[in-house]
């Protein structure tokens, strides 16, 4: 408490100094991506200053040095994580990645001609299209747990929509739209109960809550590296070691097979088994990099710094006149969406634009939760370590900016 030290941090990120039409920068679009520490760019040069080599495969230095780097990340993430054993960490693209490679090894194998598949009302289109695909592929039907006026969902249907023919629950931590923290732990004991497995999209979770997927008891956990201060094209997927074990590879290539003839290959063990060909070495070392520097600045704070800021962003928008929140969930964690009176969300995205403040607006990759509100799309703010009050107060001026244009 008092520990978090905003100004200190803002320093770390040099981005943070670049004006944006000549106004200073007010970055609020930290659900789309977050910004880069420093030592997370220092961390990618010394990568390919010192240690760039293919890993696994060579047995000169710099390969014993990649190797060790991209070994290392995928340790810090299973500590990050809380994960009992690196081998359940398998690296991947982001979370996008890691869940098509679930639904395409696991549900492929788990799934079949009238079973379900069940999510909420509320994920992102990565946690449903492959999902739909699967359903499409084997006659089985994706299921919906409703989402609430105030967007929050119901455990009482959780439990109702649980079938005998349910193979998998699918759900989000945190929804990237309206900032709804589901309640995850009670929806895996649910879902155990009845001996469904649950994978957790992860993706807003990571980056704004402390994460323990042994206490969440959940059976997959997916996250994207460029969410959580890391580089962008780097991510992964926690699993249960027994799943991994029995899920089939996905891609075929190098690294993933420990002997291949044309008759037989022998796949790799796990997590190699699932990471055919050269992986992102040097963002695998970011990744770690900004895993430090997110455990420096220390979860717990991190929490009470953008609860702190979530909740007086939705406290001073709402009293804006014309501007309305989509969704007041139960418990948010680091994103505001809103909508304004006769006013595009497009437009007042431009309009911030011009005050150097930078906000998504459009429906955020979650057609079915908009269609569930009644809006084509929202602005939305979302936040960061490195944010502040101040910001807030710069974002509500910006919209009153927009109202004397345009209401
Ligand atoms: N799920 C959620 C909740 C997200 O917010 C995002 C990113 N907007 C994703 C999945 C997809 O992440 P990525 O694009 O990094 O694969």
């Amino acid at each position: 408490p008092g520990a978090f030290d905003v100004e200190r941090i803002r320093r770390d990120f040099p981005i943070l100094a670049r004006p944006v039409h000549d106004k200073p920068l007010v970055y609020l679009d930290n659900a789309a991506t977050t910004q880069k520490p420093r030592a997370v760019l220092e961390r990618i040069a010394r990568y390919y200053e010192e240690e760039n080599a293919n890993v696994h495969r060579g047995v000169h230095l710099l390969s014993e040095r990649a190797t060790a780097a991209y070994e290392g990340a995928r340790a810090r993430v299973a500590r990050f994580l809380g994960a009992a054993d690196p081998r359940e960490i398998v690296l991947v693209r982001g979370t996008t990645e890691a869940i098509n490679l679930v639904a395409q090894t696991f549900g492929r194998a788990r799934v079949g001609a009238g079973d379900e598949v069940l999510v909420t009302g509320l994920e992102h289109h990565s946690n449903i299209v492959p999902w739909q695909m699967l359903c499409q592929e084997k006659g089985a039907t994706l299921k919906v747990v409703p989402v609430s006026d105030a967007g929050d969902i119901d455990l009482a249907d959780v439990e109702r929509l649980l079938s005998p023919r349910t193979r998998l629950l699918a759900l989000a931590h945190v929804s990237n739209a309206l900032g709804t923290v589901n309640p995850v732990r009670e929806a895996v004991a649910l879902a155990h109960a009845r001996g469904v497995p649950v994978l957790v999209d992860g993706a807003q979770g990571a980056p704004h809550l402390p994460v323990d997927v042994r206490e969440l008891g959940c059976d997959f956990y997916a996250f994207s590296g460029h969410k959580v201060y890391g580089p962008t094209g780097v991510g992964a997927l926690f699993g249960r070691l027994e799943h991994l074990e029995a899920m089939p590879p996905w891609q075929g290539g190098g690294d993933m097979i420990l002997s291949v003839s044309f008759e037989r290959t022998v796949y790799n063990r796990v997590p190699y088994k699932f990471e055919a060909g050269t992986p992102n070495m040097g963002g695998a070392a970011g990744l770690a990099a900004a895993l430090d520097w997110l455990e420096g600045v220390g979860p717990e704070a991190l929490l009470a710094h953008e609860r702190d800021l979530a909740a007086y962003a939705a406290e001073r928008l709402a009293a804006v006149p014309g501007v309305e929140l989509v969704g007041t969930p139960r418990e948010r964690a680091g994103v505001v969406s809103f909508v304004m009176d006769d006013v595009h969300p497009h437009d007042i995205g431009t309009i911030l634009d011009r005050e150097g403040v930078a906000i998504r607006t459009g429906h955020h990759c979650a057609q079915p939760l908009m269609a569930r509100f009644g809006v084509a799309a929202t602005a939305r703010a979302s936040f960061a370590a490195y944010n502040t009050r101040a910001e807030v107060d710069a974002l509500v001026r910006g919209l009153e900016q927009v109202k004397r244009m345009l209401g």
